[in-house]
């Protein structure tokens, strides 16, 4: 057969995979006859010091939801993004390919969890609801080849945010669940997928359906998955989105309970959870387990009782036991939290890793 033979341009650069990660991307030695991508570097004040990610399964796609290319500086002041595409099909690389990005915030797919520490960001100029410029489709399409190339990632691993993104339970949701943004969620349009080069798209949402979230926003799951979308098992009630797309800062990190409120109403069914870490006003600080096996009320918990959901408690820095030896590689992530001897947060990105006094607590994600 004829077409067996045939190798598509993304074969191509799949199977030239790890010749072609030799190269900082933008310089590598690839050269097309429909398009030639050329990509401008603006180098994030994060550049120097930004870890590199633990691994790259997925590419994750953003709308900046500007017009213009304003948000070039701050996505690149906060290295939200790895690379970002114009309007003009211009291609701004932000940070390395190979550096954690903070785009995803709070995110899981198929139960991994913090996917920034798993994705490559790419931020579009435009609006989650409105068709990409042609310009973007041919450098898009060239951009998001060329990295798949690099790493491997299949077609169906490259998805909006909103796809990606979930909340934790709050006055609106009982549950876990995804609806947290819209951010990009054309991405998931097959027609706009196909003219990005992309052939296939997840069939259906895999935390949802082992029952990790639930949908929330109606709206969203059938725009992605399409009618009869696994639907929620909550009433979906419109609700304010996070503002920013990497959401997780370290002030953000622990919630305080409202009066009336329980341990569920923050963690949802992680609330007795080994990685749900309990604040108390008196300084104190437990796992969620470790209450549970002491036989804790969470139900009659104290109002200003802080909250922290999703993090290995890594324990406090002391001599003989650096921040590293606690965290390792995730000891420099944004993720990482470090809440210093006078209550002061910081996170991996912030702290100044040669003065990190004793006693200060590290809590990480993993
Ligand atoms: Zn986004």
């Amino acid at each position: 057969m004829e077409d067996s033979w045939h190798i598509g341009r993304r074969d191509f650069l799949r199977l030239l995979g790890p010749a072609i990660a030799a190269f900082p991307l933008g310089q590598a030695l690839l050269t097309d006859d429909a398009y030639a991508l050329e990509i401008t570097d603006i180098k994030s004040p994060k550049r120097a010091r930004r870890a590199s990610r633990k691994s790259t399964d997925f590419i994750v796609l953003h709308t900046t939801e500007a017009n213009g290319s304003s948000s070039l500086n701050s996505l690149s002041k906060g290295g939200k993004a790895n690379y970002l595409v114009d309007t003009d099909g211009k291609v701004y690389r932000i940070l390395n390919p190979g550096q954690v990005s903070i785009g995803c915030g709070r995110s899981m797919w198929n139960s991994k969890i913090n996917l920034d520490n798993h994705a490559l960001n790419i931020e579009f100029v435009g609006h989650h609801n409105s068709e990409p410029a042609q310009g973007q489709y041919a450098s898009g399409r060239e951009l998001i080849a060329q990295l798949q190339g690099m790493y491997g990632i299949s077609d169906d691993g490259v998805m909006p945010h909103s796809q990606v993104a979930y909340g934790r339970p709050n006055k609106w949701h009982r549950r876990s669940h995804r609806g947290r943004k819209r951010c990009g969620m054309l991405f998931a349009k097959d027609d706009v997928r196909q003219k990005l080069g992309l052939e296939t798209k997840p069939r259906q949402d895999p935390d949802v359906a082992a029952n990790r979230l639930v949908f929330a926003d109606t709206y969203l799951a059938e725009f992605i998955y399409g009618r009869g979308a696994h639907l929620p098992a909550e009433p979906a009630i419109a609700m304010p989105e996070e503002n920013g797309e990497g959401d997780v800062t370290a002030g953000e990190v622990f919630r305080a309970i409202e009066n009336g409120q329980v341990a569920w109403t923050y963690a949802g069914d992680e609330f007795a959870d080994k990685t749900t870490i309990y604040m108390f006003k008196n300084g104190k600080i437990r796992r969620g387990d470790e209450l549970k096996r002491g036989g804790f009320n969470f139900t009659e918990i104290e109002p200003g009782t802080k909250i922290a959901v999703g993090y290995v408690y890594g324990g406090h820095v002391k001599r003989g036991r650096s921040a590293y030896s606690i965290c390792k590689r995730e000891c420099n992530l944004p993720s990482t939290i470090y809440r210093l001897p006078g209550g002061e947060f910081k996170t991996g990105d912030e702290i100044d890793f040669n003065a990190i006094p004793a006693k200060t607590l590290v809590m990480f994600r993993e």
